[in-house]
């Protein structure tokens, strides 16, 4: 270490926001950055926030609760505290996080000029500072430590990593250790199904469809053959995705989609148009937004390595679309979905048995209920399988046995009887329409009010695509409002924008190879 470091660290333990040091310094600090433990800031946990990004991070994060770090970079004490706070903010942040969802660790540099009036809202009187509550309550928020009804707290025990975790620990009732290892999940509710789970589970939706959109990119996916069922896909996420973000990305796949994977793509000479991963233009494209995916999994988390994750989170894409599509849709969203899945689920087994369950339909679905049960009912024939599968192979998750689902605990009224069969099976008369009811129920309102982005819910908890999506649509000037307007007075039921999408490629007398199912 430095002569000049080992001066100055004793001299400014602890800093104040008045404390005086020269330009200069700040140089030196930054190089001893470099050498030290905590290593660049590229690798750190905790997220750096300023004026332009605090509110938009601390509104849309998934976590129940937020820690605010206000800093200097001149501040040598800051500094020394840094590795602490990251190991803690190691547990709850980013991809490797062993507790991810649940504190979003941040910090603010408080000598950076952007961030005065932010450390000047929260009244930083010391460095460093640490701030705790709900991430809503930081937005557009201030902090007054004369106020005794704070719903931000000064954490004033949180001096090394072990008394910061102490700290929370005591605060939320949790018993987190930093000896806490990966998907040790102990802590899991086994009932995942719960309905204060389920609002977790938007997040897993955006999570799911994102993990989706870069396999699709990344396997090659996207042939003349399929490019279709990806479309049609595409089109039903623009209008009843749960969340808003991956309407609005999929609204601008969609409506580019044409110039950046022409139809003539599937020919060996074109299929490059991507670039040599494959990705090409579309990968210029996030479909739920820069902020997904985030590498971890709320809802469907499994308490190991390898269990749940990304086929659950497309069910609950799946079941979440089956209730808001209208009743006038269910038959193109049934072929959508059974297409997209034959086409880009990459799992052999599950396609080819989830395509088998489509042939079989043999009249086409004329209501929403009839599409989200049967969706139920099949997936419900996947998890009979795999009960027996998973008992006998020991593959199962044995935090969340599959289960035929809903249970009585979650929904008694959609049971008319419950018996056992001499081989010890279930035997369950159901109550369709109650259970139409519990899907609607579970599927559209719970799972969305916790979320975070509530800008369009309907009044009744439901989204609804609205003029303002189609406004901040990427080449917002492609949909003019005024044209969408009037698209949506003319009433297209998959929305204005899907609409002046499909009106385009008709004028460009663009021939859909629809993917064929059985004649139905
Ligand atoms: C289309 C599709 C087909 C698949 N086919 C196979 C296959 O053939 N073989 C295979 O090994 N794996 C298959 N999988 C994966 C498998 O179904 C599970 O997704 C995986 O084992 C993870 O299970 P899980 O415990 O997270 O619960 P999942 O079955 O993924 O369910 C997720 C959540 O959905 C809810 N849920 C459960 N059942 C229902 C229901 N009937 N209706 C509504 N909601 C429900 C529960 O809250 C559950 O926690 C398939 C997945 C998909 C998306």
């Amino acid at each position: 270490m430095s002569p000049l470091v080992v001066l100055l660290i004793p001299l400014l333990f602890s800093c104040s926001p008045s404390s005086s040091v020269p330009i200069g310094s700040r140089y030196i600090l930054r190089a001893i950055d470099v050498d030290s433990n905590t290593g660049p800031d590229l690798h750190d946990a905790a997220v750096d926030l300023n004026t332009t990004n605090f509110d938009q991070v601390l509104r849309n994060t998934p976590a129940t609760y937020a820690i605010v770090e206000f800093f200097a970079h001149w501040c040598p004490a800051c500094r020394n505290y840094k590795p602490h706070y990251e190991k803690v903010a190691r547990l709850f942040n980013g991809p490797d996080a062993v507790h991810p969802g649940i504190i979003l660790m941040t910090r603010v540099d408080c000598a950076s000029k952007i961030n005065t009036r932010l450390c000047d809202n929260f009244s930083v009187g010391h460095y460093p500072m640490l701030l705790w509550g709900n991430p809503s309550k930081f937005v557009s928020g201030s902090w007054d430590p004369k106020k005794d009804k704070n719903e931000i707290r000064l954490i004033d025990d949180g001096r090394t990593a072990e008394r910061l975790l102490n700290w929370i620990n005591k605060q939320i009732g949790s018993f987190f250790s930093l000896d806490d290892q990966k998907f040790e999940n102990d802590h899991l509710a086994s009932n995942a199904s719960d309905p204060e789970q389920i609002a977790r589970a938007v997040y897993d939706i955006e999570e799911a469809t994102s993990t989706a959109y870069d396999i699709i990119l990344e396997q090659k996916m996207i042939k003349s053959e399929t490019r279709a069922s990806l479309i049609k896909f595409l089109q039903i996420l623009v209008v009843h995705h749960p969340s808003r973000r991956c309407r609005k990305g999929s609204a601008e796949v969609l409506v580019n989609f044409d110039d950046l994977c022409p139809s003539d793509m599937g020919t060996p000479n074109k299929q490059e148009a991507t670039d040599g991963n494959g990705k090409g233009a579309l990968r210029n494209f996030q479909i739920c937004g820069k902020e997904v995916p985030r590498g971890y999994w709320m809802f469907c988390r499994g308490s190991k390595n390898e269990t749940r994750g990304f086929s659950c989170g497309l069910w609950i894409l799946l079941h979440s679309l089956s209730v808001r599509i209208e009743d006038g849709e269910s038959q193109l969203a049934f072929t959508a979905i059974c297409d997209f899945i034959h086409n880009f689920f990459i799992c052999e087994e599950c396609r080819q048995h989830f395509y088998e369950m489509c042939l079989s339909v043999s009249s086409p679905f004329n209501k929403t209920r009839d599409f989200a049960l049967w969706l139920w009912s099949a997936h419900n024939k996947v998890n009979e399988r795999l009960v027996k599968e998973e008992a006998s192979l020991g593959t199962g998750d044995p935090k969340f046995p599959k289960i035929i689902w809903p249970s009585k605990q979650l929904c008694p009224s959609c049971y008319f009887s419950l018996s056992k069969n001499d081989d010890g099976t279930s035997q369950i008369n159901w109550n369709r329409d109650e259970v139409f009811k519990f899907l609607s129920s579970y599927y559209g309102k719970m799972l969305v009010s916790l979320y975070k982005d509530k800008g369009l819910l309907g009044d009744d908890g439901t989204d609804r695509v609205s003029l303002e999506d189609l406004a901040t649509t990427t080449n917002a000037v492609v949909v003019p409002v005024g044209a969408a307007l009037a698209i949506a007075l003319a009433s297209c039921a998959f929305g204005a924008l899907a609409c002046f999408w499909r009106s385009q490629q008709k004028n460009r007398k663009y021939l859909h190879q629809l993917h064929s199912l059985k004649n139905i």
